[in-house]
C-alpha cells in the first residue's frame, strides 16, 4: 500500500494519502481534453481534477466520521479516483464484528456524494438556469458546476456497485459476515471484486477498440483491480494475525542473562547471538527483559554495571497457544519487543517483534503460493 502512495496530511487524526492512479487520472484528462477542441485549458483541467478530488475526500470524510462516532476510527486513507480505501489499523484486529454498523459505515461515503450533488443541482438550477443538468458531457472541464454535479452522482453511485472494495461491495461483505468468519467474508467479497475489475476492463478494451478512444471503463477496472488487490494482502495479512499461535513461530533456541551478570558479560554474549532482546533468569524464575540496545546504552552513558539495574522488570508474558493478534497488541501495550512464552510457569520459548515480523511475511507468503497453487 505505502509504496504506490503518498502521504498528504491528516484529517481528523486520521493518515490521508494518494494513490499514484491519481496522476493516470491527470493523463486521462490530458487526453480526453486534447481531442476535445472546446476544451483545451490546462488550468480548467487541473480546476476538474480538484473537483473530482475534493469529491473523493468528501466521500471518505463520510466513512470516517461515522466509523468515528460508532468506535471505528480508521487508521489511514488512501484516496483513489473512484472513492478511497479505509485501512483499520491490522495490529488491533479485537474491533468486535457488527454487521449492521459496517452497512452504516460503507454507506456514509456514497450518502455526503449525493447530498453534494443534490446541493449542487439545487444551486445550479437558480443560479443558472438555463443550463440543462442532464445533458452529456456530463463531466468536461468547460463547465465545471456541471462537472461537479455528475462527479458526486458517479462517485456515489459507482461506489455502490457491489464489488469490494468499492461501499456496496463492503455491504455484501457485511451480510455474508453473518454467516462466515471475517476473513472468509473479505475474501469472498474481493474475489467478486475481482470479478467486477475484469469485467469493466473488458468492457473498456472493446469500447476503446470501437471508438478508437481511451475508454472510461478501462482506468475504472484498472482501479478496482488495483484496490482488491490490496485488500486482498490485508486480508491474508489479518488472517495469519489470528490463525496462527505463538508457538508456531516462537524461537526455543534462545539465549538467557542473569540479573548478576555485569553489562560487558551480558554484551560479551550478545555479539554471539543475533538476538536483540534477552529474558533475565533467576533460578528457573523469569524476572526481567533487557535489550542490546538497552545494554549499550547504560554501557556507554553510565559504564560497566549489573543486568539487574537495567533490566525491565514489567513485562507480560503468553501461553504458547496466544494467537499473533494478541501478541502484537500485549507488545504494544507495553511497548516492549519480547514476549517470554511460558507454560506451567517455565519459560518455553520467546517471541520478539523483530522474530514476529520475519515469520509474519513468510507465512503471509507461504499462505499466497499454497492458494495459487490450490487455484492452478
Ligand atoms: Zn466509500
Amino acid at each position: 500500500m505505502r509504496s504506490w502512495s503518498i502521504p498528504a496530511g491528516r484529517i481528523f487524526g486520521v493518515e490521508v494519502r494518494i494513490h499514484f492512479s491519481f496522476l493516470l487520472l491527470l493523463v486521462f484528462i490530458g487526453l480526453t481534453e486534447h481531442s476535445n477542441p472546446l476544451a483545451s485549458n490546462p488550468m480548467r483541467g487541473t480546476a476538474l481534477v480538484a473537483i473530482v478530488f475534493g469529491s473523493v475526500v468528501l466521500h471518505e470524510l463520510g466513512h470516517a466520521l461515522v466509523g468515528r462516532l460508532s468506535g471505528v476510527p480508521p487508521r489511514a486513507i488512501v484516496l483513489f479516483p473512484i472513492g478511497g480505501v479505509t485501512i483499520f489499523d491490522e495490529a488491533q484486529p479485537s474491533i468486535t464484528p457488527n454487521w449492521k454498523r459496517d452497512v452504516k459505515i460503507a454507506a456514509a461515503g456514497p450518502l455526503a456524494n449525493f447530498a453534494v450533488a443534490g446541493l449542487a443541482a439545487l444551486i445550479l438550477h437558480f443560479a443558472m438556469p438555463e443550463l440543462r443538468l442532464w445533458s452529456d458531457p456530463y463531466v468536461l472541464s468547460s463547465n465545471l458546476p456541471h462537472s461537479l454535479l455528475w462527479t458526486n452522482l458517479w462517485l456515489g453511485g459507482f461506489n455502490l456497485l457491489p464489488a469490494y472494495p468499492m461501499d456496496g461491495g463492503r455491504v455484501l461483505r457485511a451480510i455474508f459476515s453473518r454467516r462466515m468468519d471475517a476473513v472468509s467474508a473479505t475474501r469472498r467479497a474481493v474475489s467478486i471484486g475481482r470479478g467486477f475489475a475484469m469485467a469493466f476492463c473488458l468492457a473498456g478494451m472493446w469500447n476503446s477498440w470501437t471508438t478508437n478512444q481511451v475508454s472510461w471503463l478501462l482506468l475504472i477496472g484498472a482501479f478496482l483491480f488495483f484496490a482488491a488487490q490490496m485488500e486482498d494482502r490485508s486480508a491474508v495479512f489479518q488472517s495469519v494475525l489470528e490463525t496462527v499461535h505463538l508457538e508456531d513461530i516462537m524461537l526455543t533456541d534462545f539465549a538467557t542473562l542473569s540479573p548478576a551478570d555485569t553489562l560487558e558479560d551480558a554484551l560479551e554474549k550478545a555479539v554471539h547471538c543475533l538476538q536483540d532482546d534477552f529474558p533475565v533468569i533467576r533460578g528457573a524464575d523469569m524476572v526481567g527483559v533487557v535489550s542490546k540496545q538497552k545494554i549499550l546504552q547504560t554501557l556507554r552513558s553510565e559504564g560497566n554495571g549489573y543486568v539487574q539495574s537495567v533490566m525491565n522488570r514489567l513485562f507480560d508474558v503468553a501461553p504458547r497457544s496466544e494467537t499473533l493478534a494478541s501478541a502484537f497488541r500485549k507488545l504494544s501495550a507495553r511497548n516492549l519487543s519480547i514476549l517470554p512464552v511460558v507454560e506451567n510457569q517455565q519459560l518455553v520459548g520467546i517471541v520478539t517483534l523483530q522474530n514476529l515480523m520475519h515469520s509474519m511475511a513468510l507465512l503471509a507468503e507461504t499462505r499466497k503460493l499454497r492458494k495459487a497453487a490450490l487455484e492452478s
